[in-house]
């Protein structure tokens, strides 16, 4: 076992208040509160991570978390609000309303050579739970930026590994040595793509290099926390950034193995165009805070996986709603050995993609379910995106607009509404529309 302490050595630069852009009034005031009441208990204590950094930026921060001297169980008796969670890693929650102020004891990343993570000793968790210093605090956290301390001593800012720096230059660069970082936990690297798309940094060369041959390790990664973090890469605004980005590193394939190989293999480039469109369109939701759902991204992000192996089963013969099914629980059931999406997400996802072969039913009966479905929504959206990669459902598009709207002017109005009766195809596949075709690129 690699010893797990990076190889740097922490020297403090305090950067005083009017050096630097955080100002008290664009933090919490229950954080504020933690902080102070921390101080008067006699602990240290500070604003750190992401907080410091996207405030230095700029950015409003989603959650502020505090590092302090104080044990778990010395935060606690300091407040009535909080409750202590985590078994090996014994974090701190001080909850204010629907706020929760995460405080976390100073910790190292040591290696006690025993390999045990569960080891106790003195009350502490050995390995990767050991309390210790503000400077052990900030060398096992992952990149420079991250690792920057608040104080409402004086209102400065502790940097013990150039981060401050790092954040001026909009750099994202891993503390220690790249490679041994990101083997201690290959979910590093999905972060320092997901921040540099959020932050709109540049990674570090030095901390870029080792990623894409390194990049197969994610899928020893815990399934879970892959699902969080698909989430928070894609459904944080800045999705379409974050794709490029997992692209570039040769990420993408190895996150999302088949999805990447289908759009590989579609030459004219329709599948990765409905992806990213699908994207755009999810970002533009998130600034305008608009809701965004995990089956409707999901759908998007495996859609070329589905209509490859829905390809495949096609050219075997399988008709097409067999087809659809079983393409549908294979790209589930593969998907699901990397990322653990629950089932609350998947099934809705497989119901988008089900619905698709059904735009192009125009039988009153059939229009009606369908709208009534409450997956109708989300499926014509996703038909929408589909333009992207193909000009041939406008027309279905226009139909299902209309439809919503008025289903019987709808159906009146259609080209299609021809079909019943005579023609072969209609004999063949009477409940069938005659123009209907298999789900392809796009
Ligand atoms: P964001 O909140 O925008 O997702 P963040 O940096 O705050 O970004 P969190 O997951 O909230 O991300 O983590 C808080 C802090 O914990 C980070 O800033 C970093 O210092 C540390 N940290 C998080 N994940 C890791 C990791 N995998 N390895 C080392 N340190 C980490
Ligand atoms: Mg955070």
């Amino acid at each position: 076992m690699p010893n797990d302490i990076p190889s740097v050595t922490p020297v403090l630069r305090t950067i005083p208040r009017d050096q630097h852009t955080i100002s008290r009034k664009d933090i919490s005031a229950s954080a504020l509160r933690v902080l102070y009441r921390l101080r008067e208990g006699g602990h240290e204590a500070y604003l750190v991570g992401g907080a410091v950094r996207d405030l230095l930026v700029g950015g409003s921060p989603k959650d502020f978390d505090v590092a302090t001297s104080a044990t778990p169980e010395e935060v606690k008796s300091l407040f009535r609000n909080c409750r202590l969670i985590g078994r090996r890693f014994r974090l701190a929650h001080v909850v204010f309303g629907r706020e929760i102020i995460e405080v976390a004891t100073f910790r190292a990343n040591v290696d006690d050579g025993s390999g045990d993570r569960e080891t106790h000793e003195g009350g502490r968790l050995l390995r990767d739970n050991v309390y210790g210093t503000i400077e052990d605090d900030a060398v096992r956290r992952d990149f420079t930026a991250n690792a920057l301390y608040y104080t409402i001593d004086d209102f400065s800012v502790r940097d013990y590994l150039g981060g401050f720096e790092d954040v001026q230059n909009r750099v994202l660069k891993l503390i220690g040595d790249p490679e041994t970082r990101y083997r201690e936990d290959p979910v590093r690297m999905l972060r320092a793509v997901r921040l540099a798309a959020k932050l709109d940094f540049d990674i570090d060369p030095a901390t870029a290099a080792p990623i894409r041959a390194l990049a197969p390790l994610l899928s020893e990664a815990a399934p879970a926390r892959l699902f969080e973090e698909t989430l928070k890469l894609f459904l944080s605004g800045h999705g379409v950034a974050s794709f490029k980005g997992l692209e570039r590193h040769g990420l993408l394939k190895a996150m999302f193995p088949e999805a990447g190989a289908a759009m590989e293999a579609n030459r004219s480039g329709a599948l990765r165009a409905v992806v990213l469109e699908g994207l755009r369109g999810t970002d533009a939701r998130v600034a305008a805070d608009e809701p965004v759902s995990p089956a409707f991204l999901f759908a998007l992000l495996m859609w070329p996986a589905y209509c490859r192996t829905l390809m495949t089963l096609q050219a075997q013969d399988v008709p097409p709603a067999d087809a659809q099914r079983r393409a549908a629980d294979r790209v589930t059931v593969h998907e699901l050995a990397t990322i653990a999406v629950p089932r609350r997400f998947s099934l809705p996802m497989q119901e988008i993609w089900l619905l698709q072969s059904r735009f192009g039913l125009r039988q009153r009966k059939r229009v009606m379910r369908m709208i009534a479905h409450p997956r109708f929504r989300a499926a014509f959206d996703f038909l929408q995106v589909r333009q992207a990669g193909s000009d041939e459902h406008a027309e279905d598009i226009a139909f299902w607009r209309e439809a919503q709207l008025d289903p019987d002017m709808a159906i009146a109005h259609s080209p299609m509404d021809d079909w019943e009766g005579d023609g072969d195809d209609a004999q063949r596949t009477p409940r069938r529309r005659r123009r209907r075709r298999p789900v392809t690129t796009g």
